[in-house]
């Protein structure tokens, strides 16, 4: 990857008050990924940058990205300078408030949030937080007419409530619903016990395919085809199906580290310096 491709994922921070312990960041297990994190001058240099090449698919995450201080005046910032561009912030929403929702409305910036559980939130999240905080922030954001999407991982803690979950997050107002397994990396390296078995994980999704349809659009993170490497023509034809997405990663979209360093997806760890000068 030379220059950057046309979907960017800038992870501003590893800074994040949660301790999901299937966190998969991964910082976790390369803190070299994240031994410092970038200046407001530095991220709008790398929004400059965007905006001059053509980015038109910005992702706002972390860690916890509303954890920064600037993060309104770098969305807005990237608004100015892409005003076609999609936009979208990730947040575990602790720190989300309607003004904020209604803020962000208005920078025509679209919201994603985590709901990891109901009875389990607080061990989910390594909090002492319920539920239904973030339930009530997703009815609200519907009302507002910014609803939400959520992503839902579901480990061996969780996986008894999923479809109680699915469905409070369905009936709270979510816009779509992403559910995955948790993946070995990040925290959950050293919490190997949260894995789901292939058999349990194909239980869930079948749970949650036989639920009464709340018309909110749903799609399970493992029916995607990794686009890193190349895939042999039978695989592929297997996701031909429109069943499978295919995972454009590498190709349409990069990712940013919080000490700008670039990676081709948020779990490959490979990560080289971005094709520009951040200082001067
Ligand atoms: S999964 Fe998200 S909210 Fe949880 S610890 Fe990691 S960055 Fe924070």
């Amino acid at each position: 990857m030379t220059r950057f491709p046309p979907h960017l994922i800038l992870e501003v921070t590893a800074r994040c008050n949660f301790r999901c312990p299937y966190c998969y960041c991964v910082w976790h297990e390369f803190p070299e990924l994240a031994d410092r994190e970038l200046t407001t001058a530095e991220w709008t240099r790398i929004l400059d940058e965007c905006a001059d090449n053509g980015v038109n698919d910005l992702l706002f995450t972390g860690g916890e990205a509303l954890l920064r201080p600037d993060i309104l005046e770098l969305i807005r910032h990237a608004r100015r300078r892409m005003p076609d561009a999609k936009l979208s912030l990730y947040t575990n929403a602790s720190r989300l408030t309607e003004e904020l929702i209604q803020e962000l409305k208005e920078l025509r910036t679209e919201l994603s949030t985590s709901v990891q559980g109901l009875a389990s939130y607080a061990e989910m999240t390594g909090t002492r937080r319920s539920y239904a905080r973030i339930l009530r922030l997703l009815a609200r954001a519907k009302e507002l007419d910014w609803p939400m999407s959520v992503g839902i991982t579901i480990t061996s803690v969780n996986r008894r409530e999923a479809a109680d979950l699915f469905c409070a997050v369905a009936l709270s107002g979510a816009a779509a619903i992403q559910v995955g397994p948790t993946m070995a990396e990040g925290r959950a390296r050293e919490r190997l016990d949260l894995l789901l078995t292939r058999k349990e994980w194909e239980a869930v999704k079948e749970e949650i395919r036989n639920l009464p349809d709340a018309g909110v659009p749903y799609s399970f993170c493992d029916e995607m085809i990794c686009e890193c490497r190349k895939q042999p023509a039978s695989f592929r034809k297997r996701f031909a199906d429109p069943a499978f997405l295919p995972c454009p990663a590498g190709k349409e979209f990069g990712v940013i580290g919080p000490n700008g360093l670039l990676r081709t997806c948020l779990h490959t760890v490979t990560a080289v310096p971005l094709p520009i000068r951040l200082g001067g």
